[in-house]
């Protein structure tokens, strides 16, 4: 065998289900190990051995990667009753992604991946727009209250040590209508700004977070002022040092200028615009089998993975014994961007130089005309047949 490159330190290594977990060792076999003495600590996320260790496996898992500092991930199921009685389980678990995002208090970044000939439907669009979402509190952990009829609403603030509680009126309702009471925290905000500027630094993005803080003066002006705390404080000299720029603007106005720029940013977003954005991004970005996630610790450990699920469907048609064209871009990209990280962590060159060659592998066969079905029906010019997963790949090695 050639020469393969050393790696110093190990990576966590988190396996899943279904086709995502054929494409992950196929991945391994073709694109890595030829080429990289790869280094794991392999943790079986796959949903029967969750089960068989009463999902200790994926505690066991988060808590590597924070150890290690770095961390990639394969698809996997998230128990409901349906797979309850597909896979006979006892037990139904929590969402790995769930677990892990808890344990890591983490902010999860999502990337397109732009590959050339496959147009993004926004024209201006030249580079990809990064969506960092705040996935905590807000509306999403809020107290809600129909109000069956007139009466005063209020909120009322009683200090746990004791002392003065605080009241205001909310409304004096006229009629029946609705209430909602939400909260953020302090320290989540600032590991959310943390975690935004430790990413875009690390990809030399510049930081765009956006608000409403003329209309919600307290609430939206508590992240303005926590965001640009953050920023002065902690990071505003690395930024300079890397050529990183940080604006706040009005979510109104950051969306309209998203539309018309070339892309290439970091869009912080807070929990409901950052769902609602993300889809958008990922929509007009292109095929979900080209978006990357990344889940960003305050500590700087980073999981890696592709956005995309198990691809059940094509699983049961590669069970029956076809070959589906599912495509591994995105996996390959989580790998590529934890060897990133590793040879960052590892002052090592050479690992470095590889990932970025993988990834370059990858877009080239696009652009030279080999790619999976879901890209061949975006590609212009289209190709004049598709590959299926095991073409592709071997397709992307040929050209590594
Ligand atoms: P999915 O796996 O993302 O697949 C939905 C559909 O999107 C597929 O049927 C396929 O469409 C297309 N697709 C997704 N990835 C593709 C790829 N790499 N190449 C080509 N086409 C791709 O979502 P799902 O079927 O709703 O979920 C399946 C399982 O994944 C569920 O058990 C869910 O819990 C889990 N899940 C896990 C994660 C995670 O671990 N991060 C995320 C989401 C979902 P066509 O069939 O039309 O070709
Ligand atoms: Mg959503």
């Amino acid at each position: 065998m050639a020469h393969r490159i050393h790696q110093k330190n190990p990576i966590a290594e988190l396996d899943g289900d279904e086709m995502a977990r054929v494409l992950w060792e196929l991945v391994k076999e073709k694109l890595l190990l030829p080429f990289v003495e790869l280094k794991t600590e392999y943790y079986d996320l796959g949903i029967m051995n969750r089960e068989a260790t009463g999902d200790g496996v994926t505690v066991k898992a988060a808590r590597a990667i924070q150890r290690l500092g770095v961390g990639v991930k394969c698809a996997t199921i998230t128990s409901n009753a349906a797979r309850q009685a597909e896979y006979s389980l006892k037990n139904l678990f929590p969402s790995p992604n769930g677990t892990i995002r808890a344990l890591l208090d983490g902010t999860v970044f999502r990337k397109p991946i732009t590959a050339p000939r496959v147009k993004p439907s926004v024209v201006t669009w030249k580079k990809p727009i990064v969506i960092g979402r705040h996935a905590y509190g807000d509306q999403y952990k809020a107290a809600e209250l129909p109000i069956p009829g007139p009466g005063r609403v209020e909120l009322v603030y009683t200090p746990a040590g004791g002392g003065a509680e605080q009241r205001i009126t909310v409304a004096d309702l006229e009629g029946g209508g609705v209430v909602q009471g939400m909260y953020n925290l302090d320290e989540s905000i600032k590991n959310f700004a943390r975690s935004c500027f430790r990413y875009a630094i690390g990809e030399k993005l510049p930081v765009w977070f956006a608000a409403k803080d003329t209309v919600s003066k307290i609430y939206d002006g508590r992240f303005k002022e926590l965001f640009a705390r953050i920023y002065e404080t902690e990071f505003k000299e690395l930024c300079d040092a890397e050529g990183v720029s940080y604006s706040y603007a009005l979510i109104d106005d950051a969306a309209a200028r998203m539309i018309k720029s070339e892309g290439g940013f970091l869009w912080a977003c807070r929990n409901y615009d950052g769902d609602v954005m993300s889809d958008l991004i990922a929509s007009a970005s292109g095929s979900v089998a080209m978006m990357t996630s990344a889940l960003v610790s305050p500590s700087g450990a980073v999981e890696y993975e592709a956005a995309h699920g198990t691809i059940q469907r094509h699983y049961y048609r590669w069970q029956k014994g076809e070959k589906p064209s599912s495509n591994p871009i995105a996996l390959i990209f989580a790998w590529s961007g934890a060897l990133a990280k590793r040879a960052e962590l590892d002052a090592a060159p050479e690992l470095a130089a590889f990932a970025k060659k993988l990834e370059q592998a990858a877009l080239r066969a696009v652009a030279e005309g080999d790619m999976t079905g879901d890209l061949a029906g975006l590609a212009e010019p289209a190709p004049e047949r598709f590959l299926n997963s095991w073409e592709f790949i071997d397709a992307v090695a040929k050209r590594l």
